[in-house]
């Protein structure tokens, strides 16, 4: 079979073959719906609440503050609506950024539809937020302000603990989306200071549609699902219990080998950006070069376009993203990048590769190669690259 290798763990991950083992009972033996009263149903319910009080755990949380949900897209979506729905009688007014995933921007704009304003903070050219800006742009109004964690196309990562204290000096909830973050990162919500916190398993070798929220006790909010008294009334639905135990699973994983784990991602991260910005003409990183996701590279190449980019690479077996996956599809670069100020042309030219710890060096380097030698290749086609050469056309990476 010809090589493969996957660089887009940012996308999603393969789930760990204990996670698969663990989960497997649940499916053939132990199927009980955690709601039956008799025993078989509730040893699913002991399990679950086991599994609970462990994710809770791992990033120092009060167990009956984790809330399951079916990923990273519904617990950012109840985080937004279900909060600014209770406290709309206090005021209408919510921050957030202009680099968040769409599970979040796009909720933030279906807010706006229902007349909550709210303010997307600019990011700086590394793709950091300056922590005045909130301070300048918070409100006696502010119910929420909600800044990604760790960002899903350039890596870069917050100063959320700064940004939480800021909110709370305002009267303001404050939520993160974790879901690149954690087990990257290390999470702490008291530490970090934040009241609600989304995380997904599919983005740390857990499985797909199951992820959680975390919300601090005292935090008012809303039903998200109505049904059954599922969470604490709070999310209706049968408990997707293989789901929860693999989600479990995955974390105790991650967070087992966490050091070493992160330590081999960011010399391997390193190692690629590096050689790629001294042996490639016309690149540059997008994302700040050491405030970013132990696993996350994003580059943007002149006089490319990132999608021929992405099929020359395929065509060597090498899986990459050249932004985000929901973003792809569509004509218009992505918004992240457009925020760091890069022009449209140069965006369009952009490649994220995001490792894991069963990335090799070797597959690195032969990445490496690939990106030289298709880059070369792509270039010389490139009418815009031709007029470069000839002094016609200037480098135009920042407006
Ligand atoms: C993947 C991702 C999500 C969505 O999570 P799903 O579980 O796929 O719904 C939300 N936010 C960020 C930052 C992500 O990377």
């Amino acid at each position: 079979m010809a090589r493969q290798i996957y660089l887009d763990n940012a996308a999603t991950t393969g789930v760990h073959p204990e996670v698969l083992d663990a989960m497997v009972p649940y499916f053939l033996e132990d199927y009980g719906n955690p709601s039956s009263l008799y025993e078989f149903g509730q040893q699913a319910k002991a399990d679950i609440t086991e599994a609970r009080s462990r994710i809770a755990a791992h990033i120092n949380a009060t167990d009956r503050d984790i809330y399951f949900t079916a990923g990273g897209t519904e617990s950012d979506n109840w985080a937004l609506k279900a909060t600014a729905d209770a406290y709309k009688d206090k005021g209408r007014h919510i921050i957030t950024s202009a680099i968040e995933h769409h599970a979040i921007s796009h909720s933030a704009e279906w807010l706006e539809k229902q007349g909550f304003e709210v303010t997307y903070l600019p990011v700086d050219s590394e793709g950091i937020i300056d922590p005045a800006t909130l301070e300048a742009a918070i409100r006696e109004d502010t119910i929420l302000v909600s800044i990604i964690h760790g960002n899903n196309e350039i890596g870069a990562l917050q100063p959320i603990k700064e940004l939480a204290a800021i909110a709370h000096a305002h009267g303001a909830l404050f939520h993160t989306d974790a879901v690149q973050s954690i087990a990257h990162v290390p999470i702490d919500v008291e530490e970090l200071g934040v009241d609600m916190l989304s995380a997904s398993a599919h983005k740390f070798h857990g499985p797909k549609g199951i992820g959680f929220l975390y919300i601090r006790k005292g935090v008012r909010t809303r039903s998200f699902e109505h049904g059954g008294a599922q969470e604490r009334k709070r999310r209706a639905g049968t408990e997707n219990v293989p789901g929860i135990i693999g989600m479990a699973k995955a974390l105790d994983i991650a967070m087992a080998n966490f050091e070493q784990r992160t330590a081999y991602e960011l010399e391997l991260r390193d190692y690629l950006i590096e050689r790629v910005l001294a042996e490639v003409e016309h690149v540059r990183l997008n994302g700040h070069r050491t405030k970013r996701l132990s696993n996350n590279v994003n580059f943007s190449f002149e006089f490319i376009e990132g999608e021929s980019l992405l099929l020359s690479l395929e065509q060597r077996g090498i899986m990459a993203s050249s932004g985000s996956a929901c973003a792809s599809g569509s004509l218009d670069p992505s918004h992240v990048l457009l925020a760091i100020g890069l022009t449209h042309e140069i965006a369009h030219g952009s490649l994220r590769l995001s490792l894991s710890e069963k990335t090799t060096r070797d597959d690195i380097d032969y990445t490496i190669d690939a990106i030289k030698e298709v880059v070369v290749n792509l270039r010389k086609m490139s009418p815009l690259y031709e007029d470069f050469l000839q002094g016609k056309k200037a480098i135009s990476a920042v407006k």
